[in-house]
């Protein structure tokens, strides 16, 4: 995947080092020794809009017997334009998660890898 991104300090373009974290890609100048985040083009992969909003999905396992419990969130891009209903979900519960739509049931695959 080429890249055109640059140093905004000295300008460099090769000796860049790009580490992937939590909400981007943090780029380290080896040149200057400049870090900055590079900002993630955000597109929704359906449609193409850039019109995304990051909200808080809820990681839910199931514990002992039928009981389902919030075990934490993590940030998912959901698009104004494909994903209409599940934003105005989460903006009518707010602040609680947006709560996924397949809840985990007994025997399945483990999702964190
Ligand atoms: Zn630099
Ligand atoms: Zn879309």
């Amino acid at each position: 995947m080429p890249l055109s991104i640059e140093c905004s300090v000295c300008g460099e373009g090769e000796a860049l080092v790009g580490v992937q974290r939590f909400d981007g890609i943090e780029l380290s100048c080896e040149s200057c020794g400049n870090t900055w985040m590079r900002p993630t083009a955000k597109t929704c992969a359906t449609c193409g809009s850039d019109d995304l909003q990051t909200v808080p999905l809820a990681i839910v396992e199931r514990s002992r017997g039928t009981q389902l419990s919030v075990v934490g969130t993590r940030p998912v891009d959901l698009c104004s334009v494909c994903d209409a209903a599940q934003l105005e979900r989460y903006h009518t519960n707010r602040p609680n998660p947006l709560m996924p739509d397949s809840l985990p049931t007994v025997g399945e695959e483990q999702m964190n890898g």
